[in-house]
């Protein structure tokens, strides 16, 4: 029997347009897309499951320190 892969349908994380469909294997490195539509560059890593990121930025939003 030969059923259809996993793919995974990779969106714009913006916008969520369809970008393209992949299967989990079929990324071997870091991508960067950028979406046609909304100009949003979306990066993409190897993963079981094409993990889609925006822009790496350490985020703290909790343990800021009110100092000066
Ligand atoms: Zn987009």
């Amino acid at each position: 029997m030969m059923s259809s892969p996993e793919t995974a349908a990779v969106r714009c994380c913006a916008c969520h347009r369809l970008l393209f469909v992949a299967e989990p294997d079929a990324v071997a490195a870091a991508i960067r897309i950028k979406c046609p539509r909304c100009k949003a560059v979306n990066i993409l890593r190897p993963h079981r499951a094409p993990a889609i990121e925006r822009d790496q930025r350490p985020t703290d939003h909790r343990g800021k320190a009110p100092g000066e």
